[in-house]
């Protein structure tokens, strides 16, 4: 089994920072990816509020870019998914393809959407469905979409969307929106934008693509059907944590508990942006999350 002094598990903004310092500091290091580096930034169009780049950068650059000055140092890197860990010494990191041997792990396998869970929702995925109003939202230039939730990123996908959409509803299960009071006021002026309060997606209707949205009231258990031509859902997002459930202490949320300096309830595993509790989501304290938890491991060693 292929031993390492440092296995990384995520291929983000988190992971690729700790990857780039690790390996910088002389550590034999790993990092596994199941999907694209750069994880989810690299749907963002683009990214206005990362350091260095006055002008913005695409998602899908500045993740290829943190790749490219990650392995440059020597960081190995494979595509596969991790399944499972076991505790001792070394580690042991099980995955899809292969299983490695550890002294440390960092852990920084993000989180991914969350989803309604209502019939329609994974059959229509594509075809109307989506979880990415920057990158799908220009297909529906003129006609009448809906954006479920009422946290930051629905609402910012709603303003978004209204930009292409003839109409956006917002469907959100309360009577209150959880997005800050800048991105309210803005959606609430918005003369395309209209809030359908206290309510629940019950299915998303349609064969080959998405026709209506069958609702329902939680106050009133009235149900509807509302015509729209696409559905995105911005119910948040859910921390990937589920593999390291029973090694690392998680909090109520399913984040993983770290103390300032990304250490678990585990010696010698960390870990390092979405994935933790406490996290501010950002790309900026993603790597700043990266490089202390590389230090620690640095140090722990
Ligand atoms: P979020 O703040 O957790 O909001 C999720 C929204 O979805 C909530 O309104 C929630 O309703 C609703 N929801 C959850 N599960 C649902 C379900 N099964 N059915 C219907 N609705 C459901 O998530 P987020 O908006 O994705 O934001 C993630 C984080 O990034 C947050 O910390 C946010 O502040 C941050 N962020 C900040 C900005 C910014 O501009 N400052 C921009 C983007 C993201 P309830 O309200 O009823 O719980």
């Amino acid at each position: 089994m292929a031993r390492y002094e440092v296995v990384i598990i995520g291929g983000g903004p988190a992971g690729l920072t700790a990857g780039l310092y690790t390996s910088r500091a002389g550590l034999k290091s790993l990092l596994v990816e199941r999907g694209m580096f750069g994880g989810q930034i690299v749907n963002a169009r683009l990214v206005e509020n990362y350091p260095g780049f006055p002008e913005g950068i695409s998602g899908f650059e500045l993740g290829s870019l943190m790749h490219q000055q990650a392995t440059k140092y020597g960081l190995e890197t494979v595509t596969a998914e991790v399944t499972g860990l076991a505790l001792g010494q070394p580690y042991q990191i099980f995955t899809t393809e292969r299983s490695f041997e550890a002294e440390v792990i960092i852990i920084a396998a993000g989180s991914e959407y969350r989803k309604l869970g209502v019939p329609g929702e994974e059959v229509l995925l594509g075809h109307g469905v989506s979880y990415c109003a920057t990158c799908d939202g220009f297909f529906f230039r003129g006609r009448e979409v809906a954006v479920v939730g009422g946290g930051d990123v629905a609402i910012t996908d709603a303003l978004e969307l209204a930009q292409h959409a003839s109409k956006v509803y917002v469907i959100h299960r309360r009577g209150q929106l959880r997005a800050g009071q800048v991105l309210q006021q803005r959606a609430f002026a918005h003369p395309k934008i209209e809030f359908i309060w206290n309510t629940v997606v019950e299915e998303i209707m349609g064969e080959q693509l998405v026709k209506a949205l069958r609702l329902r009231n939680v106050k009133t258990r009235q149900l509807s059907t509302l015509e729209v031509a696409g559905v995105f859902v911005s119910v948040g997002l859910k921390p990937n944590s589920q593999p390291f459930a029973d090694i690392v202490e998680l909090s109520e949320t399913g984040h993983i508990v770290t103390d300032e300096l990304m250490a678990t309830s585990v010696p010698g595993v960390f870990a390092a942006g979405d994935i933790r509790g406490k996290s501010a989501r950002q790309i900026a304290s993603a790597v700043g999350d990266g490089a202390t938890a590389a230090l620690s491991a640095f140090s722990y060693l």
